[in-house]
């Protein structure tokens, strides 16, 4: 008879995902209590990791070839990415349900932007899917605090299920490490949101990464704001840059950068995109010299 974990993996694979893992609740350490599985469910035994991969020639040629264009990557990776990825944890969660456990499936792309309560940071989520991804045995945290597999690298997006569900943890990855601290990811960050000189143990289980302190505001920047051009808005037209300001950014350069790009935008400024240069960078070391782990195809064929 199939087994609840077993179970949790097909619907995973059914509903379109690459990659799925379980965590327990023990290898959050690092994660603010607020964002912890517990806070959301006590009661909470485990955390079902997902991810969908990105199509490779989508991710590694968008704005880099005769079209010049970000379209493609914009629309998958800011809508149906995000709508399967949802999907794809509602179908978990139902499955856990429908035998008689709690579920709850995370949100994406939805943030507290200022401290709340006892919680400091600004731009924070009600839940660490990057610390669950490598909690479920998936990956390793790389210096840019995003997870890279051994599969796909940076090239994919998670998602997870929070249950009370008693299902079997993965065990934490220990293949080839997948960082090497080639910096490339801090050297290519259009914003220098990453703190090279400044890198963080970040505990997941039994494993620490060291991870880049990193200047969130910075970093929102370019990513969520669309403020450099030359992060992908000029390959739509939109030849507009507001510079970051020296030292701390605050809500109000922001909002007084937004509307000097609307206003000189104009309509562009509605259909935009910039790319995350940190993760198009970061290339694990396993892969460089072939591209990925399984397909035998170069990288250099894309190129
Ligand atoms: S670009 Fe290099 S230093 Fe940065 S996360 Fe990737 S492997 Fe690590």
């Amino acid at each position: 008879m199939e087994s609840l974990a077993d179970g949790v993996r097909r619907v995973a694979a059914e509903a379109g995902m690459d990659l799925v893992g379980i965590a327990p609740n023990d290898r959050f350490q690092s994660v603010h209590h607020r964002l912890r599985p517990q806070a959301h469910l006590p009661g909470a035994k485990a955390t079902v990791s997902m991810a969908m991969r990105y199509p490779r020639a989508m991710y590694e040629l968008a704005g880099r070839t005769e079209a010049e264009s970000y379209m493609s990557l914009q629309m998958f990776d800011l809508f149906y990415m995000p709508h399967n990825l949802l999907m794809a944890a509602m179908d978990v969660a139902r499955y856990l349900e429908n035998r008689g456990f709690l579920s709850i499936p995370m949100q994406l792309g939805q943030y507290r932007v200022r401290p709340y309560k006892d919680i400091p940071t600004y731009w924070t989520p009600d839940f660490d899917h990057d610390v669950a991804a490598v909690a479920a045995g998936l990956g390793e945290l790389g210096v840019h605090g995003v997870p890279i597999t051994y599969e796909y690298g940076t090239r994919q997006k998670f998602i997870s299920v929070v249950t009370d569900a008693p299902l079997e943890p993965s065990p934490m990855y220990d293949g080839p490490p997948l960082c090497d601290r080639c910096m490339e990811c801090v050297k290519q960050c259009y914003t220098s949101a990453l703190d090279g000189e400044k890198l963080e143990d970040v505990r997941v289980g039994d494993r620490t990464f060291a991870v880049a302190r990193k200047d969130i505001w910075r970093c929102m920047w370019s990513k969520r704001f669309m403020l450099l051009a030359r992060a992908g808005p000029d390959t739509y037209g939109l030849d507009v840059t507001v510079e970051p300001p020296e030292g701390e950014i605050t809500e109000e350069d922001v909002q007084e950068a937004q509307a000097r790009k609307g206003r000189e935008g104009g309509m562009q400024t509605w259909y935009s995109y910039a790319d995350r240069a940190c993760e198009r960078a970061c290339v694990p070391p396993h892969m460089r010299n072939n591209g990925s782990a399984d397909s035998g195809q170069g990288a250099e064929s894309l190129e």
